[in-house]
């Protein structure tokens, strides 16, 4: 079967591409510049890849940019989107190519009947942020969503883009009968295939190598390798639908530091939280529709093993 991934060079997306290979598919893989080596280079020496994976040129805000990447496809996983917090024009650098870039590729997606179903890599961040208590007792779902509002009021931008853009894609699927499904992982960590550095691994990095301070934060984290297999597993089964928390534990920094101490006792690892103020309330993720992708998720810990020896290996960490 031929299938697409969008943001191919990414991240979360080259372990989908990564898995996709491995199971026997035909992988288009679009990317904004098919000619950068740096962006490329691990996408083509992934097994499978010479027999199995073709390059397309494509950008979110280009019109119809990703008609010829879609044409004939099977299923499409759409990853691209900008994720990133230092931002000078929010609506032009994150909000445009999430929801404009997401509407473009369904817009592609429908123009191909050959598309039976949409995965779209949503975030947490279109589930969690609204004006609702968090304690530890309050568990997430699938049920929630987030308020553009709120997120305007905060200068949430990313989030922002990402809430949108997930509403955007639910209201477009409805009008044109397409098949999507939405998966809503929080920060996502483990082993990097790609070169550059994405943002949720720098979180990590800045701990043991740079910040003093810890940001005074409790998140939800989970493994790169089961967002991907849950995405391959999304779009495989065929009841799958609607969308899926993927979060395999709400952690504060003050105890992701501590794990990290734990791991690498020589390491300088950030000492102190950022303020003063009480730790930000952890809370839950149901972890009850991801059963039915048979996912069972990586525990934290190990994680952040992989996280950090990855970085070592790929010379990211500077010390
Ligand atoms: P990366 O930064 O590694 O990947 C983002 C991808 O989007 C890159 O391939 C990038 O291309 C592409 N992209 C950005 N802007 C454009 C554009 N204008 N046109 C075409 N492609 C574009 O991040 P992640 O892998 O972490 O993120 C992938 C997806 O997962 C995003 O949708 C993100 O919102 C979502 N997500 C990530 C989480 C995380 O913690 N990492 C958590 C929840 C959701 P290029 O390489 O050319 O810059």
């Amino acid at each position: 079967k031929v299938v697409c991934v969008t943001g191919a060079s990414g991240f979360i997306a080259s372990w989908i591409v990564k898995f996709l290979l491995q199971r026997g598919y035909t992988v288009r893989a679009t990317v904004r510049n098919p000619y950068d080596e740096k962006k490329v280079q691990h996408l083509l020496k992934l097994e499978g890849a010479k027999e199995r994976l073709q390059l397309f040129k494509a950008d979110l805000l280009d019109e119809g940019s990703f008609d010829f990447a879609v044409k004939g496809c099977d299923g499409v996983f759409h990853t691209a989107s900008p994720f990133y917090h230092n931002v000078k024009d929010p609506q032009a650098e994150l909000i445009d190519p999430a929801v404009k870039g997401t509407l473009n590729v369904l817009k592609s997606c429908v123009k191909s009947p050959s598309v039976k179903r949409v995965v779209l890599t949503s975030s947490i961040a279109a589930i969690a942020y609204n004006e609702r208590p968090k304690t530890p007792q309050v568990v997430v779902d699938e049920t929630w969503f987030s308020d553009p509002e709120y997120c305007r009021n905060l200068k949430k931008w990313y989030v922002l883009s990402k809430t949108l853009a997930e509403e955007a894609a639910w209201k477009f699927a409805k009008e044109n009968n397409l098949d999507l499904v939405s998966l809503n992982p929080a920060m996502v960590v483990g082993p990097l295939l790609q070169a550059d550095l994405n943002t949720s691994c720098a979180a990590v990095l800045n701990l043991i190598d740079g910040s003093e301070t810890f940001p005074n934060k409790s998140y939800g984290w989970i493994n790169v390798k089961d967002v991907a297999n849950a995405h391959i597993q999304a779009y495989e089964i065929p009841s799958a639908s609607g969308r899926y928390c993927l979060v395999e534990s709400v952690t504060h920094y003050s105890q992701i530091v501590m794990i990290l101490r734990e791991l690498y006792p020589t390491f300088q690892i950030s000492e102190k939280c950022v303020d003063d103020k009480p730790y930000e309330s952890t809370f839950q993720v149901s972890k009850e529709k991801i059963k039915s992708l048979g996912i069972e998720y990586i525990p934290l810990k190990i994680s952040l093993w992989e996280t950090v020896e990855s970085l070592k290996e790929k010379k990211l960490v500077h010390f």
